[in-house]
């Protein structure tokens, strides 16, 4: 097959920003309250999708209420309901751009743009200098965040990195070039893996991904053991691995790779089954796979998408009979749109039980619910009574101290806790890691 053989067969990537989402013909048909709702909101939360997402993924007939639409479009409860009012009064009076814009600062400054202050308290030090764009919080693994990689093919309305995108965070959190990140891995003998994320790594064309692959390649790294890309490219925009124009070559890289002796993981978000279903990504998960790379799967548990256990038992299920291996149930983390995605604990830890329950132990192996949070990657094991008490059992998966990892833990039962800092110690205070 001729290469013009391949670009005819495949279709062109259209993003569509926020600021036109109302415009687009299935929008325009909604009412007009909802159209109000999207343009109000989308002053503040950045949005993106596109055709992939709109023309394959969302079923337009079960909108507004449909898991990829909630997933990735505006709802007017992403804002507090005093903050929706407020700038849809702005908006409404048709002000001038500066007060728009400085009423919008405002209200991003008020959702958390900088959760668990994640970026500053796990950049490494090298030279008594800090190392933009790496992450090196759990000694085996270091985070490497491309600096043409900090975007993605859309977004999700629960991002925790939504404020790089609108640039209100540190946008300096990206290596500008490869040799940062490798003049730092090759002093780092301890670490086997090396996580390209971003945003997405794979928005990023071969040629990028292939200067950050190749040289680590060479014997100097040979303790990077483990080359992973953490994705949503095959949930919105499968054409990425089948027909886009270095499609082929990028598998050709993953085959590069592990045939040097690195195992290359890819890191791929899915959030619904729906996203496994299309022709373009049952593709995709072959082509990558006939490559000898690993898919392994991972989402957080949101409300409106998959707050079901039969979503995550069907997505696991769809997930094996592909090839693909479940590897973490998320919970949301506490930023953005957070109070319109979260749900209570008590209730993530019933829906991983009820989902784990109704499936084969192959598909069984996903971890859950697990907060990335300040001390390590905590999971909820379930809730037991303990001296008559109810709590909940708590274990490291991760842990910045290496010491703590696989330790277990108890916190007080609380209803309403929605993330690992609304947690109390259940017996001794203060917390073990912190005595
Ligand atoms: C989750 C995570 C990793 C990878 O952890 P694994 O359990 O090895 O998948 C690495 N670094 C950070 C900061 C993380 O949050
Ligand atoms: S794909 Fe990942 S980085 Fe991109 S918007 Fe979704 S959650 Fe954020």
């Amino acid at each position: 097959m001729s290469v013009e053989n391949r670009e005819l067969a495949g279709p062109k990537m259209r993003a569509i920003p926020g600021a036109r989402l109302s415009k687009i013909p299935q929008i325009e048909q909604l009412d007009a309250d909802l159209r109000r709702d999207i343009e109000v909101v989308s002053a503040v939360l950045p949005f993106k999708v596109n055709n992939y997402v709109v023309d394959e993924l969302i079923d337009w007939d079960a909108v507004p209420d449909d898991p990829i639409y909630r997933l990735t479009f505006p709802h007017r409860d992403m804002l507090p309901s005093q903050m929706f009012d407020d700038i849809g009064k702005i908006i409404d009076s048709k002000a001038d751009k500066a007060t728009l814009r400085a009423a919008v600062d405002d209200a991003r400054l008020s959702l958390n743009p900088h959760p668990g202050d994640q970026l500053a308290s796990n950049v490494p030090v090298e030279d008594d200098e800090p190392v933009n764009g790496l992450q090196h919080k759990y000694h085996e693994t270091v985070l490497v965040f491309p600096g043409q990689g900090q975007t993605c093919h859309s977004y999700c309305g629960y991002c925790f990195r939504w404020a790089q995108f609108i640039g209100i965070a540190d946008l300096k959190q990206a290596v500008d070039t490869p040799d940062k990140a490798f003049a730092y891995l090759r002093h780092h003998r301890e670490a086997s893996d090396v996580l390209f994320t971003g945003g997405d790594p794979m928005i990023m064309s071969t040629e990028r991904i292939r200067n950050y692959i190749e040289p680590l390649l060479a014997p100097e790294f040979e303790h990077i053991r483990n080359v992973r890309f953490g994705t949503k490219g095959l949930s919105y925009w499968p054409y990425r691995f089948t027909t886009d124009n270095d499609a082929d070559d990028l598998l050709r890289l993953f085959e590069k790779a592990i045939a040097a002796g690195k195992h290359v993981a890819i890191m791929a978000h899915f959030s619904h089954p729906r996203e496994l279903e299309t022709p373009a990504v049952v593709e995709a998960i072959q082509r990558v796979r006939a490559t000898g790379a690993v898919i392994r799967a991972q989402a957080p548990l949101v409300r409106h998408v998959n707050d079901d256990p039969s979503v995550w038992s069907d997505m696991w299920r769809k997930m094996v009979n592909l090839g693909v291996v479940p590897y973490y149930m998320f919970v949301e983390r506490d930023t953005g749109a957070s109070s319109y995605f979260e749900l209570p604990l008590r209730r993530a830890v019933g829906i991983y039980r009820d989902a784990i329950a109704a499936v084969s132990g192959l598909e069984r192996t996903a971890r859950g619910p697990v907060m990335s949070a300040s001390p390590g990657k905590v999971v909820l094991d379930g809730i037991v009574k303990v001296g008559g008490e109810e709590v909940f059992a708590c274990r490291f998966l991760q842990a910045r101290n290496p010491d703590n990892v696989g330790r277990p833990f108890f916190a007080r039962m609380d209803e309403h806790a929605v993330w690992f800092d609304d947690l109390k110690p259940a017996f001794d205070e203060p917390w073990f890691w912190q005595q």
